[in-house]
């Protein structure tokens, strides 16, 4: 039953087992072995698997229609959606526009921003800023707004004047600056970066709040929050959150922007926000940067399969469930529990270096020496050989080597914002069984 096909590939070859069939947070294969899904995919599945409201009306619709072309018919599941989205945001963000995925997502945001530029007589600012490390997607211009090296090498040359500045990573400076003035040094950095490139030619800051797959749930200082949006503001830049996956209610907040009352001028959504039932993502904006767009013609931009009402309706479900299941506050709670217990196990096993994360955006780090975060040797292969053990004992967890200045293997611990007590008990007990499995 495991094996690799001889006509799909994907990035590598990769022999799993065929998928069953989900429920709840546990995913089946065929042979009925039973798995958690504790990084809810590639935290994607916030709300479970095979949850009855988002199958009923997904079903429903597909009895109605599954795709009508949105230049061609309204539909009530894109305008419900859009308005459930408008209203679980923070207020200015009132405007929305659907695409299928995370990269698509970033790259309409920065297609938007770009649009605005040149409607309000800005054009010629076009640079946007991004972080490294960051992840925001493979398409050519989310990758290259990617502060990944590995992931961009393979392509370069790639856009030109693209820059990035550095991420105030948990390496950098912690030992002789306090958390505040951290964060305040990595902020300017954003301001010099503005400076050095020329303030009239800069369009937008794009970053992750809470970093994903690139530093394994990495949060900075408050003060970089505040002081970066106000750099943005200082300088006529629009600030874009990259909320892919710290969007939807993964990070105890619907976005994770509210933990500092940041509102972004633009975020992009995925991942949680169609959760694994559609591929869904959308952007949202404040209709001050959306109204001049289109009252100077229109947003030249648009993906076929954008706002058609099958996902759009799996989307709506999704919000709903989030809303009315508490879930939100489930993730924030869980969060805080399952945070104490992989706290915990930094007494046991030295090599574990650092936790962290917001609600259920949680992860931990594994390193040579806690005191330097010396990282692991490359040639260990933690990051791959742990996840294996714990594949084997039926936890599923996501991990990451960053490479090319930043270096750590990350482990994601993110179980679907369903999750309960027992349940993480479950999620732990496997856990420290592939730690010391690993530590053997
Ligand atoms: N941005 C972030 C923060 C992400 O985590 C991801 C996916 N890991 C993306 C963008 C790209 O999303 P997708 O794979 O759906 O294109």
């Amino acid at each position: 039953m495991t094996g690799d096909s001889p006509y799909l590939f994907y990035q590598s070859r990769n022999p799993r087992p065929y998928l069953d069939r989900g429920e709840g947070i546990y995913l089946y294969d065929e042979s009925g072995k039973r798995y958690i899904d504790g990084s809810s995919g590639a935290m994607v599945s916030n709300i479970g698997h095979s949850n009855p409201r988002v199958l009923a009306k997904m079903k429903a619709q597909m009895d109605k229609a599954t795709f009508g072309y949105r230049l061609h018919f309204r539909t009530h599941p894109s305008e419900d959606l859009a308005a459930k989205t408008v209203s679980m945001c923070p207020q200015g963000l009132d405007r929305v526009f659907f695409v299928s995925g995370g990269s698509e997502a970033v790259e309409s945001a920065v297609k938007l921003a770009r649009q605005y530029a040149v409607a309000t007589g800005q054009g010629t600012r076009y640079r946007v800023i991004s972080r490294f490390p960051s992840y925001h997607g493979c398409t050519f211009g989310a990758l290259d707004l990617t502060g990944y090296e590995p992931l961009r090498a393979p392509f370069a040359p790639m856009m030109e004047g693209m820059p990035k500045i550095t991420a105030p990573t948990t390496y950098l400076d912690r030992d002789t600056l306090t958390e505040e003035e951290r964060g305040f040094r990595y902020a300017e950095l954003l301001r010099e970066q503005i400076e050095e490139a020329g303030p009239e030619t800069v369009l937008a800051f794009l970053m992750e709040p809470v970093g994903g797959a690139s530093t394994g749930a990495l949060v900075a200082p408050d003060s970089y929050y505040q002081r970066t949006r106000e750099i943005c503001e200082e300088y006529g830049v629009l600030l874009i959150y990259d909320e892919v996956m710290t969007g939807a209610g993964r990070t105890g907040k619907f976005l994770a922007a509210e933990h500092w009352g940041i509102t972004p001028d633009i975020v992009a959504l995925s991942k949680g926000f169609g959760a694994g039932y559609a591929p869904l993502g959308a952007i949202v904006a404040s209709s001050r940067i959306v109204e001049p767009v289109l009252d100077a013609g229109g947003f030249q931009h648009g993906f076929t399969y954008a706002g058609n009402p099958l996902a759009c309706s799996a989307g709506l479900a999704v919000l709903e469930e989030l809303e009315e299941q508490n879930l939100i506050e489930n993730a924030a709670r869980m969060g805080d529990v399952l945070k104490a217990r992989l706290e915990g196990l930094m007494s046991r096993y030295q090599f574990i270096g650092d936790v962290r994360g917001k609600g259920l955006l949680l992860a931990f780090e594994l390193v040579a020496d806690r005191s330097t975060m010396e990282p692991l040797p490359r040639e260990l292969n933690a990051y791959t050989r742990l996840v294996e053990i714990a594949y084997e004992q039926g936890l599923i967890i996501y991990s990451r080597r960053t490479r090319g200045g930043y270096e750590g293997d990350h482990f994601l611990i993110c179980p679907p914002l369903i999750v309960t007590k027992a349940q993480i008990e479950e999620i732990m007990n496997l856990l420290e069984a592939s730690l010391s499995r690993f530590a053997d």
